[in-house]
């Protein structure tokens, strides 16, 4: 399959900005847009097509490495890389934390191997590594994607705000990959929601990327990674009747809390123009 023909047959791009209307937006006389990479495909959520973009180009040229990468047992990144290497018809290999766990041990897993993800399960501690039996001539994808092809992926991301001249950018972080691409390619104030307790990794990326100017906000972890709070949930809830939109607790859920009650601390300036990013993460068993 070539890239652009599936991006245009399959994908949503460019997604679309919409802007989002509330009583508190216009007490703090700001705007708010978001930018729907949720709509760019059920399966390749958000920005995880951006960050695998650039993998797939690179992969195609040497197709018969696997392309390699790390996650949890319900990584959307892995599941995203399971389908693009079922659509592309290209060797993948995920390398899943926890050796108590085999591919059926939840619905996500079992879709990856049906789509021919080889599938190895090793234990916390090599995961911690990154030490793995078959890591062998492969295209390494780093876990979450962070790295410099990933981030170069997010210029098509850029690319397609540019027309809505924002004064803000905000996006929800796990490994950051999205939120350095949105600083390294336009030169406007980001803003990046830390969902997880990682800020010391964050800041050594951004020393070694070289980035700095991002604010990054970590008043919104709410204790540690994917921690369910009745708060967060009432909150997408509600987001979803208010908005038609809806939102994960894990990562969008967050970084909308933290922006509501960034605006509700009157944070932005009068007349800001906030861009919120989608990043996706809504996803069902296939
Ligand atoms: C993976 C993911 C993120 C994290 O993005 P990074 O580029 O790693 O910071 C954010 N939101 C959603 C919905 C995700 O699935």
């Amino acid at each position: 399959m070539d890239i652009h023909l599936f991006e245009s047959k399959t994908l949503q791009l460019p997604s679309p900005i919409q802007e989002l209307s509330h009583s508190l937006f216009k007490e703090a006389n700001v705007r708010v847009f978001i930018k729907r990479d949720d709509l760019i495909h059920p399966i390749i959520s958000g920005n995880k097509w951006r960050k695998l973009r650039e993998y797939i180009c690179l992969a195609k040229e040497f197709p018969q490495l696997p392309l390699v990468s790390f996650g949890g047992a319900y990584s959307n990144h892995l599941y995203a890389l399971a389908f693009i290497g079922h659509e592309f018809k290209l060797p993948t290999v995920g390398i899943i934390r926890g050796n108590e766990l085999n591919k059926s041990s939840n619905p996500f897993l079992e879709q990856m191997f049906n789509w021919g993800m080889e599938l190895h399960f090793i234990t916390r501690e090599d995961y911690k590594e990154k030490i793995s039996p078959i890591i062998r001539d492969s295209i390494l994808i780093p876990e979450g994607g962070y790295s410099e092809i990933g981030i170069s992926g997010i210029q098509n991301l850029v690319n397609e705000i540019e027309n809505c001249n924002p004064s803000h950018i905000i996006t929800a972080v796990g490994t950051g990959t999205t939120a350095f691409g949105i600083h390294k390619y336009l030169q406007k104030p980001v803003i990046g929601v830390l969902t997880l307790n990682n800020l010391a990794e964050i800041k050594h990326h951004e020393d070694a990327l070289n980035s700095s100017g991002i604010t990054w906000k970590t008043e919104y972890i709410m204790g540690k990674y994917a921690k369910e709070t009745p708060i967060l949930d009432e909150f997408c809830q509600s987001f979803e009747e208010q908005h038609q939109i809806k939102i994960e607790p894990i990562y969008t859920g967050r970084m909308f809390y933290g922006l509501y009650d960034m605006i509700e601390k009157r944070a932005f300036p009068n007349g800001s123009t906030i861009l919120a990013i989608h990043t996706g993460g809504i996803k069902l068993p296939h």
